[in-house]
């Protein structure tokens, strides 16, 4: 597998060692915090019967491993974690973003009871607004499951959510003064009334032809914008290449916003490249750890299709 993995498992410990760290985990075994490596990665707890507890993150594996434990008797929370943890397993990254990847995708395939944020990408939805349906049309709620968010003009979003959804354009319409009717927020009580934030002065009067249809387009459009969801900016696959502190560098294998997985070595590349789909599903999380460290500069773009030439995005 490419994937940057050292895997460490625990064995039988000392009585000393038990005495040194009175916090550690009751069901651990003692030397388990022995091997874990200082390094960026990703490390998984897992109670009884391998049921998986808790993906974490970290640039300091085991600082962050350990403050798990010193803070048990402090937050419930911990508490709990630490009675239920039978085992730790941890795999090594080049750098914060592979971390962050890795924590991202096994979050999603292991579903540890303890991570709160579960996603569902059956649920995740944007507004999206249809360029030829004329400035009349009201923000469309669009689902990741119908739309390819990847490769689809002006979406906003994103939101877990319908509820979220609209209580974000509620809260967008609210500051700049636009029509919830229009929004198709809110319904009409006659064809030739004035919506009701008419009166509060909420709306300037779309609604009965005193603002311009054209014009509130073009105010939603800009009290949109910060929500722009942008398109997959490359023809397919990229590799993604993060330079860690240590000197050594990873690539990181995404398609239209969907991270395939990471590898160290041009070979190694090329079989992650030959394993994965062509037409990956735009992933939100991926979107979210990538679009920011694309803008941050963070990594090299290294195309892959014909020439590779490395740039940086
Ligand atoms: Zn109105």
């Amino acid at each position: 597998m490419a994937i940057l993995a050292k895997t460490g498992a625990a064995s039988t410990g000392g009585f000393k060692t038990l005495l040194q760290r009175p916090s550690l985990p009751s069901h651990l075994p003692s030397d388990t915090l022995d091997h874990l490596p200082d390094t960026p990665g990703v490390y998984l707890f897992y109670g009884e019967n391998d049921l998986p507890l808790y993906v974490g993150k970290s640039v300091h594996l085991r600082q962050r491993v350990m403050s798990h434990f010193s803070a048990d008797h402090k937050l419930y929370k911990e508490m709990r974690l630490s009675q239920q943890l039978h085992r730790i397993e941890w795999r090594e990254t080049v750098g914060e973003i592979g971390a962050l990847l890795l924590e991202a995708q096994l979050v999603k395939s292991l579903q540890p009871i303890h991570n709160r944020k579960l996603r569902r990408q059956g649920s995740l939805c944007a507004w999206r607004l249809k360029d030829d349906a004329g400035f009349h049309a009201a923000p469309e709620l669009s689902y990741a499951s119908d739309a390819d968010f990847g490769r689809t003009d002006s979406v906003y979003g994103l939101f877990s959510s319908k509820r979220k959804a609209e209580s974000t354009l509620r809260e967008l319409a609210e500051q700049h003064q636009l029509c919830l009717v229009q929004l198709g927020l809110e319904g009409r009580a006659q064809s030739n009334k004035p919506c009701f934030g008419w009166q509060l002065q909420r709306c300037k009067g779309v609604c009965i032809g005193k603002e311009a249809e054209a014009l509130h387009h073009a105010r939603l459009r800009a009290a949109l914008s910060g929500l722009r969801v942008e398109t997959w900016p490359y023809e397919g696959a990229v590799g993604l290449i993060e330079q860690g502190s240590s000197g050594k560098t990873a690539v990181h294998l995404v398609n239209n916003w969907c991270y395939l997985g990471t590898a160290e070595s041009d070979e190694a590349l090329q079989d992650l490249m030959e394993k994965s789909p062509r037409r990956p599903v735009f992933d939100m999380d991926t979107y979210k750890i990538l679009s920011k460290a694309l803008m941050k500069q963070q990594l090299k773009v290294r195309k892959l299709s014909g020439v590779t030439t490395e740039h940086s995005s």
